[in-house]
Protein backbone atom coordinates (compact mmCIF):
# COMPACT_ATOMS: atom_id res chain seq x y z
CA UNK A 1 0.00 0.00 0.00
CA UNK A 2 1.39 3.71 -0.59
CA UNK A 3 2.60 5.27 2.21
CA UNK A 4 2.49 8.51 3.47
CA UNK A 5 4.80 9.13 6.03
CA UNK A 6 4.32 11.46 8.78
CA UNK A 7 5.50 14.65 9.30
CA UNK A 8 9.18 16.15 10.49
CA UNK A 9 7.11 17.39 13.10
CA UNK A 10 5.68 14.38 14.12
CA UNK A 11 8.99 12.58 13.98
CA UNK A 12 11.19 15.14 15.95
CA UNK A 13 8.45 14.62 19.23
CA UNK A 14 9.91 12.45 21.64
CA UNK A 15 9.79 8.54 21.92
CA UNK A 16 6.59 6.84 24.09
CA UNK A 17 9.27 5.82 26.48
CA UNK A 18 6.12 3.86 28.71
CA UNK A 19 4.48 2.20 25.15
CA UNK A 20 7.08 -0.61 25.08
CA UNK A 21 6.87 -1.54 28.65
CA UNK A 22 3.35 -1.52 28.79
CA UNK A 23 3.51 -4.13 25.35
CA UNK A 24 5.82 -6.35 27.43
CA UNK A 25 3.12 -6.28 30.74
CA UNK A 26 0.90 -6.92 28.15
CA UNK A 27 2.35 -10.24 26.84
CA UNK A 28 2.76 -10.97 30.82
CA UNK A 29 -1.19 -11.06 31.26
CA UNK A 30 -1.99 -12.90 27.89
CA UNK A 31 0.27 -15.61 29.57
CA UNK A 32 -2.32 -15.61 32.29
CA UNK A 33 0.05 -14.07 35.03
CA UNK A 34 -1.16 -12.29 37.85
CA UNK A 35 -0.04 -8.55 36.99
CA UNK A 36 -0.03 -6.29 40.01
CA UNK A 37 0.25 -2.77 38.37
CA UNK A 38 1.58 -0.08 40.03
CA UNK A 39 3.30 1.23 37.27
CA UNK A 40 0.47 4.10 35.36
CA UNK A 41 -1.27 6.79 36.67
CA UNK A 42 -4.74 5.89 36.08
CA UNK A 43 -7.08 6.77 39.08
CA UNK A 44 -8.93 3.52 39.62
CA UNK A 45 -11.88 4.63 41.46
CA UNK A 46 -14.86 6.19 40.18
CA UNK A 47 -16.32 8.96 40.02
CA UNK A 48 -18.63 10.37 42.84
CA UNK A 49 -21.91 9.83 42.23
CA UNK A 50 -23.48 13.44 41.97
CA UNK A 51 -21.19 14.01 39.31
CA UNK A 52 -22.46 11.41 37.41
CA UNK A 53 -25.76 12.28 37.93
CA UNK A 54 -25.49 15.72 36.76
CA UNK A 55 -23.88 14.64 33.31
CA UNK A 56 -26.67 12.26 32.96
CA UNK A 57 -29.47 15.02 33.65
CA UNK A 58 -27.41 17.59 31.75
CA UNK A 59 -27.28 15.41 28.63
CA UNK A 60 -30.88 15.07 28.22
CA UNK A 61 -30.95 18.76 27.64
CA UNK A 62 -31.13 19.61 24.07
CA UNK A 63 -29.00 22.70 24.68
CA UNK A 64 -26.03 20.86 25.14
CA UNK A 65 -26.44 19.04 22.33
CA UNK A 66 -25.64 22.20 19.99
CA UNK A 67 -21.92 23.44 19.72
CA UNK A 68 -21.01 24.88 23.13
CA UNK A 69 -19.55 28.74 23.43
CA UNK A 70 -15.52 28.72 21.80
CA UNK A 71 -14.45 29.34 24.76
CA UNK A 72 -16.63 27.62 27.63
CA UNK A 73 -19.53 28.02 29.09
CA UNK A 74 -19.31 31.28 31.47
CA UNK A 75 -20.88 29.17 34.35
CA UNK A 76 -17.70 26.75 34.39
CA UNK A 77 -15.38 29.80 34.17
CA UNK A 78 -17.28 30.97 37.25
CA UNK A 79 -17.21 27.95 39.41
CA UNK A 80 -13.23 27.48 38.61
CA UNK A 81 -13.03 30.76 40.04
CA UNK A 82 -15.21 30.29 43.10
CA UNK A 83 -13.19 27.00 43.07
CA UNK A 84 -9.87 29.24 43.80
CA UNK A 85 -11.26 31.54 46.22
CA UNK A 86 -12.90 28.70 48.15
CA UNK A 87 -9.85 26.45 48.41
CA UNK A 88 -6.78 29.30 48.09
CA UNK A 89 -8.52 32.41 49.03
CA UNK A 90 -7.13 33.35 45.46
CA UNK A 91 -9.58 36.30 43.37
CA UNK A 92 -9.47 35.10 39.73
CA UNK A 93 -11.60 36.97 37.39
CA UNK A 94 -13.65 34.69 35.02
CA UNK A 95 -14.12 36.59 32.23
CA UNK A 96 -9.91 36.97 31.72
CA UNK A 97 -8.62 34.51 33.85
CA UNK A 98 -9.73 31.37 33.15
CA UNK A 99 -8.99 29.76 30.01
CA UNK A 100 -11.26 26.06 29.95
CA UNK A 101 -8.95 22.93 28.70
CA UNK A 102 -9.80 19.51 27.84
CA UNK A 103 -7.95 17.81 30.50
CA UNK A 104 -4.15 19.33 31.90
CA UNK A 105 -2.71 17.57 29.24
CA UNK A 106 -4.06 19.30 26.10
CA UNK A 107 -3.38 23.06 28.37
CA UNK A 108 0.09 21.90 28.79
CA UNK A 109 1.01 20.92 25.52
CA UNK A 110 -0.57 23.57 24.07
CA UNK A 111 1.13 26.31 26.23
CA UNK A 112 4.94 25.81 24.26
CA UNK A 113 2.81 26.73 20.61
CA UNK A 114 0.80 29.81 22.31
CA UNK A 115 3.65 31.35 23.91
CA UNK A 116 6.95 30.42 22.10
CA UNK A 117 8.88 31.24 18.88
CA UNK A 118 11.04 27.92 16.96
CA UNK A 119 14.60 28.26 19.11
CA UNK A 120 13.13 29.44 22.55
CA UNK A 121 14.51 28.14 25.33
CA UNK A 122 11.90 26.09 28.31
CA UNK A 123 13.06 24.97 31.35
CA UNK A 124 11.54 21.88 32.58
CA UNK A 125 11.89 19.24 35.61
CA UNK A 126 14.11 16.56 35.22
CA UNK A 127 12.40 14.02 36.23
CA UNK A 128 9.36 15.19 35.02
CA UNK A 129 5.97 14.64 33.29
CA UNK A 130 6.83 13.70 29.80
CA UNK A 131 3.91 15.62 28.29
CA UNK A 132 6.06 18.98 28.64
CA UNK A 133 8.78 17.90 26.21
CA UNK A 134 5.99 16.70 23.47
CA UNK A 135 4.65 20.46 23.94
CA UNK A 136 8.17 21.79 23.76
CA UNK A 137 8.99 19.79 20.55
CA UNK A 138 5.58 20.53 18.67
CA UNK A 139 6.56 24.60 19.34
CA UNK A 140 10.12 23.79 18.10
CA UNK A 141 11.37 25.15 21.05
CA UNK A 142 14.60 24.17 22.99
CA UNK A 143 14.39 22.34 26.09
CA UNK A 144 17.27 23.03 28.88
CA UNK A 145 16.70 20.38 32.32
CA UNK A 146 16.30 21.34 36.05
CA UNK A 147 17.42 18.37 37.77
CA UNK A 148 15.21 17.80 40.47
CA UNK A 149 17.54 15.73 43.38
CA UNK A 150 16.70 14.42 46.68
CA UNK A 151 19.48 16.64 48.75
CA UNK A 152 17.42 19.68 47.76
CA UNK A 153 13.84 18.03 48.80
CA UNK A 154 13.09 17.25 44.56
CA UNK A 155 13.16 21.09 43.90
CA UNK A 156 14.98 22.56 41.15
CA UNK A 157 18.30 24.48 42.37
CA UNK A 158 17.78 27.89 40.55
CA UNK A 159 21.50 28.65 41.80
CA UNK A 160 22.42 26.19 39.61
CA UNK A 161 21.23 27.33 36.33
CA UNK A 162 24.00 29.02 34.33
CA UNK A 163 22.83 33.06 33.90
CA UNK A 164 22.64 32.89 30.33
CA UNK A 165 20.27 30.29 30.21
CA UNK A 166 18.27 32.07 32.90
CA UNK A 167 18.51 35.04 30.35
CA UNK A 168 16.88 32.76 27.57
CA UNK A 169 14.49 31.13 28.72
CA UNK A 170 11.20 32.09 28.09
CA UNK A 171 8.95 29.54 29.75
CA UNK A 172 9.36 27.18 32.82
CA UNK A 173 6.95 24.39 33.77
CA UNK A 174 7.08 23.38 37.36
CA UNK A 175 4.78 20.25 38.97
CA UNK A 176 3.83 20.23 42.67
CA UNK A 177 2.73 17.73 44.19
CA UNK A 178 5.28 16.24 42.16
CA UNK A 179 4.73 13.58 39.56
CA UNK A 180 6.77 10.89 39.48
CA UNK A 181 8.52 12.15 43.27
CA UNK A 182 5.93 12.59 45.27
CA UNK A 183 7.20 16.40 46.63
CA UNK A 184 5.37 19.01 47.33
CA UNK A 185 6.61 23.16 47.17
CA UNK A 186 6.44 25.19 49.81
CA UNK A 187 4.88 28.93 49.19
CA UNK A 188 8.55 30.42 49.93
CA UNK A 189 9.66 28.09 46.89
CA UNK A 190 7.15 29.98 44.93
CA UNK A 191 8.48 33.41 46.32
CA UNK A 192 11.97 32.34 44.98
CA UNK A 193 10.08 30.85 41.75
CA UNK A 194 8.85 34.14 41.56
CA UNK A 195 12.01 36.69 42.43
CA UNK A 196 13.53 34.52 39.28
CA UNK A 197 10.59 34.83 36.50
CA UNK A 198 10.13 38.51 37.53
CA UNK A 199 14.10 39.12 36.67
CA UNK A 200 14.59 37.43 33.70
CA UNK A 201 10.70 37.60 32.65
CA UNK A 202 10.36 33.57 32.18
CA UNK A 203 6.46 32.45 32.38
CA UNK A 204 5.53 30.41 35.15
CA UNK A 205 3.61 27.23 34.37
CA UNK A 206 3.04 25.37 37.31
CA UNK A 207 1.32 21.99 36.90
CA UNK A 208 -1.30 21.52 39.85
CA UNK A 209 -2.80 18.27 38.66
CA UNK A 210 -2.00 16.36 41.95
CA UNK A 211 -2.72 20.00 43.80
CA UNK A 212 -5.78 18.08 46.26
CA UNK A 213 -3.41 15.09 47.09
CA UNK A 214 -1.27 15.94 50.39
CA UNK A 215 -0.76 13.94 52.90
CA UNK A 216 -0.66 14.11 56.96
CA UNK A 217 -2.96 17.23 56.82
CA UNK A 218 -0.95 19.16 54.21
CA UNK A 219 -2.89 20.98 52.11
CA UNK A 220 -0.91 21.55 48.69
CA UNK A 221 0.18 25.47 48.25
CA UNK A 222 -1.30 26.92 45.10
CA UNK A 223 1.42 28.67 42.98
CA UNK A 224 -1.39 31.58 43.02
CA UNK A 225 -1.43 32.15 46.55
CA UNK A 226 1.85 33.93 46.46
CA UNK A 227 2.37 37.20 45.98
CA UNK A 228 2.96 38.26 42.26
CA UNK A 229 1.91 34.97 41.14
CA UNK A 230 -0.44 36.14 38.59
CA UNK A 231 2.14 38.26 36.77
CA UNK A 232 4.51 35.26 36.44
CA UNK A 233 1.99 32.84 35.10
CA UNK A 234 -0.65 30.46 35.26
CA UNK A 235 -1.80 27.49 36.81
CA UNK A 236 -3.25 24.58 35.17
CA UNK A 237 -5.74 22.38 37.32
CA UNK A 238 -7.17 19.04 36.08
CA UNK A 239 -10.36 17.43 37.62
CA UNK A 240 -8.75 14.20 36.26
CA UNK A 241 -7.23 13.49 39.99
CA UNK A 242 -9.20 15.36 42.36
CA UNK A 243 -12.69 13.90 41.60
CA UNK A 244 -11.28 11.09 39.39
CA UNK A 245 -12.50 12.31 36.08
CA UNK A 246 -9.54 11.01 34.02
CA UNK A 247 -12.04 10.10 31.30
CA UNK A 248 -14.10 13.27 30.39
CA UNK A 249 -10.95 15.16 30.17
CA UNK A 250 -11.55 18.11 31.90
CA UNK A 251 -9.35 21.25 33.17
CA UNK A 252 -8.75 24.72 33.17
CA UNK A 253 -5.65 27.18 33.23
CA UNK A 254 -6.02 30.07 35.82
CA UNK A 255 -3.99 32.97 36.36
CA UNK A 256 -2.28 35.95 33.79
CA UNK A 257 -5.04 37.07 31.47
CA UNK A 258 -2.37 37.46 28.67
CA UNK A 259 -1.12 33.96 28.67
CA UNK A 260 -5.00 32.55 29.42
CA UNK A 261 -5.92 34.60 26.14
CA UNK A 262 -2.62 33.31 23.78
CA UNK A 263 -4.21 29.81 25.05
CA UNK A 264 -8.34 31.10 24.16
CA UNK A 265 -7.02 31.98 20.91
CA UNK A 266 -4.74 28.87 19.93
CA UNK A 267 -8.07 26.67 21.33
CA UNK A 268 -10.48 28.89 19.21
CA UNK A 269 -8.60 27.47 16.06
CA UNK A 270 -7.99 23.57 17.72
CA UNK A 271 -11.41 23.15 18.73
CA UNK A 272 -15.02 23.93 19.95
CA UNK A 273 -15.35 23.36 23.67
CA UNK A 274 -16.29 20.86 26.09
CA UNK A 275 -20.07 19.17 25.55
CA UNK A 276 -22.00 21.59 27.18
CA UNK A 277 -23.44 18.51 29.77
CA UNK A 278 -19.59 17.86 30.79
CA UNK A 279 -18.83 21.35 31.30
CA UNK A 280 -22.10 21.37 33.91
CA UNK A 281 -21.34 18.60 35.56
CA UNK A 282 -17.73 19.84 36.31
CA UNK A 283 -18.66 23.19 37.88
CA UNK A 284 -20.85 20.04 39.63
CA UNK A 285 -17.74 18.82 40.62
CA UNK A 286 -15.74 21.95 41.72
CA UNK A 287 -18.84 23.42 43.88
CA UNK A 288 -20.44 20.74 44.77
CA UNK A 289 -20.23 18.35 48.05
CA UNK A 290 -16.23 17.91 48.55
CA UNK A 291 -16.59 15.00 51.00
CA UNK A 292 -15.50 12.59 48.55
CA UNK A 293 -12.32 14.72 47.97
CA UNK A 294 -11.20 14.49 52.12
CA UNK A 295 -12.57 10.59 51.34
CA UNK A 296 -9.79 10.25 48.07
CA UNK A 297 -6.83 11.40 50.27
CA UNK A 298 -7.86 9.60 53.38
CA UNK A 299 -7.90 6.71 51.10
CA UNK A 300 -4.65 7.25 48.88
CA UNK A 301 -2.82 7.56 52.46
CA UNK A 302 -3.74 4.26 53.73
CA UNK A 303 -2.76 2.88 50.73
CA UNK A 304 0.43 4.76 50.71
CA UNK A 305 1.01 3.92 54.58
CA UNK A 306 0.57 0.15 53.83
CA UNK A 307 3.06 0.28 51.10
CA UNK A 308 5.67 2.27 52.39
CA UNK A 309 5.53 0.65 55.93
CA UNK A 310 5.81 -3.07 54.45
CA UNK A 311 8.67 -1.82 52.55
CA UNK A 312 10.16 -0.65 54.82
CA UNK A 313 9.62 -4.16 57.28
CA UNK A 314 11.45 -5.83 54.21
CA UNK A 315 14.89 -3.63 54.88
CA UNK A 316 13.81 -1.49 52.13
CA UNK A 317 14.66 2.13 53.36
CA UNK A 318 11.72 4.46 51.17
CA UNK A 319 10.85 7.66 51.43
CA UNK A 320 7.35 8.81 52.09
CA UNK A 321 5.62 10.51 49.71
CA UNK A 322 4.09 14.00 50.82
CA UNK A 323 1.42 14.49 48.16
CA UNK A 324 0.49 12.93 44.47
CA UNK A 325 -0.47 9.38 44.42
CA UNK A 326 2.59 8.07 43.89
CA UNK A 327 5.69 6.94 46.05
CA UNK A 328 9.87 7.26 44.71
CA UNK A 329 11.53 4.51 45.54
CA UNK A 330 15.48 4.14 45.29
CA UNK A 331 16.50 1.21 43.76
CA UNK A 332 18.55 -1.55 45.25
CA UNK A 333 22.40 -1.15 44.98
CA UNK A 334 23.74 -2.53 41.80
CA UNK A 335 20.75 -2.26 39.56
CA UNK A 336 19.32 0.42 36.90
CA UNK A 337 15.97 1.61 37.10
CA UNK A 338 14.68 -0.51 34.00
CA UNK A 339 16.74 -3.47 35.41
CA UNK A 340 14.98 -3.68 39.24
CA UNK A 341 11.94 -2.40 37.00
CA UNK A 342 12.30 -5.57 34.60
CA UNK A 343 13.42 -7.87 37.89
CA UNK A 344 9.89 -7.21 39.41
CA UNK A 345 8.12 -7.77 36.90
CA UNK A 346 9.87 -11.23 35.75
CA UNK A 347 10.00 -12.60 39.18
CA UNK A 348 7.19 -10.76 40.91
CA UNK A 349 4.78 -9.95 38.42
CA UNK A 350 4.99 -6.29 39.64
CA UNK A 351 4.95 -3.39 36.95
CA UNK A 352 6.49 -0.40 38.26
CA UNK A 353 7.82 2.64 36.12
CA UNK A 354 11.65 2.87 35.58
CA UNK A 355 12.81 6.37 36.86
CA UNK A 356 14.98 6.79 33.79
CA UNK A 357 11.73 7.60 31.81
CA UNK A 358 11.14 10.80 33.80
CA UNK A 359 14.62 12.11 32.77
CA UNK A 360 17.93 11.37 33.38
CA UNK A 361 17.88 12.19 36.94
CA UNK A 362 14.92 9.43 36.99
CA UNK A 363 17.92 7.27 36.96
CA UNK A 364 17.94 4.56 40.44
CA UNK A 365 14.93 5.12 41.07
CA UNK A 366 10.99 3.84 40.03
CA UNK A 367 8.01 4.85 40.39
CA UNK A 368 4.85 3.15 41.85
CA UNK A 369 1.47 4.33 42.36
CA UNK A 370 -0.81 3.90 44.74
CA UNK A 371 -4.12 3.33 42.96
CA UNK A 372 -5.07 -0.54 43.70
CA UNK A 373 -6.04 -1.27 46.83
CA UNK A 374 -4.26 -2.08 50.07
CA UNK A 375 -4.97 -6.20 49.91
CA UNK A 376 -3.12 -5.79 46.26
CA UNK A 377 -0.42 -3.65 47.97
CA UNK A 378 0.60 -5.95 50.70
CA UNK A 379 0.28 -8.77 48.21
CA UNK A 380 3.22 -6.56 46.42
CA UNK A 381 4.73 -6.02 49.14
CA UNK A 382 4.59 -10.02 49.95
CA UNK A 383 5.92 -10.59 46.52
CA UNK A 384 9.33 -8.26 47.31
CA UNK A 385 9.91 -9.99 50.48
CA UNK A 386 10.30 -13.24 48.72
CA UNK A 387 12.46 -12.12 46.26
CA UNK A 388 14.97 -11.87 49.42
CA UNK A 389 16.67 -8.67 47.88
CA UNK A 390 16.46 -6.32 51.26
CA UNK A 391 18.42 -7.37 54.52
CA UNK A 392 16.88 -6.48 57.83
N1 LIG B 1 0.29 16.70 34.90
C1 LIG B 1 0.77 15.64 35.52
C2 LIG B 1 1.99 15.79 36.33
C3 LIG B 1 0.13 14.40 35.38
O1 LIG B 1 0.64 13.34 36.01
C4 LIG B 1 -1.02 14.30 34.58
C5 LIG B 1 -1.70 13.02 34.37
O2 LIG B 1 -1.23 11.96 34.60
C6 LIG B 1 -1.47 15.46 33.96
C7 LIG B 1 -0.81 16.63 34.13
C8 LIG B 1 -2.64 15.47 33.02
O3 LIG B 1 -3.82 15.09 33.52
P1 LIG B 1 -5.13 15.28 32.64
O4 LIG B 1 -4.74 15.48 31.23
O5 LIG B 1 -5.92 14.06 32.85
O6 LIG B 1 -5.79 16.50 33.19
Amino acid sequence: MKQFPPSELLNSLPKQFFASLVKRVGQFIEQGCDVINLGQGNPDQPTPNHIVAKLQEAAANPENHKYSPFQGHRYLKKAAADFYEREYGVMIDPETEVAILFGGKAGLVEIPTALLNPGDTVLVPDPGYPDYWSGVALAKAEMVTMPLKEENHFLPDYAGIAPEIKDQAKLMFLNYPNNPTGAIASKEFFEETIRLANEHHICVVHDFAYGAIGFEGKKPVSFLQVNGAKEAGIEIYTLSKTYNMAGWRVGFAVGNASIIKSIELLQDHLYVSLFGAVQEAAAEALNGPQDCVKELIALYERRRNVLIDGLRSLGWNVASPEGSFFAWLKVPEGFSSEEFANLLLEKAHIMVAPGVGFGTFGEGYVRVGLLTSEDRLMEAVRRISQLEIFKK
